[in-house]
């Protein structure tokens, strides 16, 4: 069953992977196809130390990987169509 161009808001909990904080962030995946086994990755910046992790996650916001992200990028926003 497709649940694509639904609002899909996920909270990812994990742990920084320099400083192992402790984070929860909700984000939303505004038109996203959203597949049992489809991975989605963002980039979120630690507020803790800095470092911005690299997370990978399922439709239901099961977090799979966290891994240094080399690249300084803000959160991708959902677009807008
Ligand atoms: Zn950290």
């Amino acid at each position: 069953m497709r649940r694509d161009t639904m609002d899909v808001n996920v909270i990812l909990a994990f742990a920084c992977y320099r400083c192992e904080e402790p984070l929860s962030i909700t984000t939303q995946c505004r038109g996203l196809v959203l597949d049992e086994e489809q991975l989605v990755s963002i980039a979120v910046a630690c507020p803790q130390c800095g470092q911005v992790n690299y997370l990978s996650f399922d439709a239901s916001g099961q977090v799979r990987s966290v891994r240094p992200y080399t690249c300084i990028r803000v959160l991708p926003t959902p677009s807008a169509n």
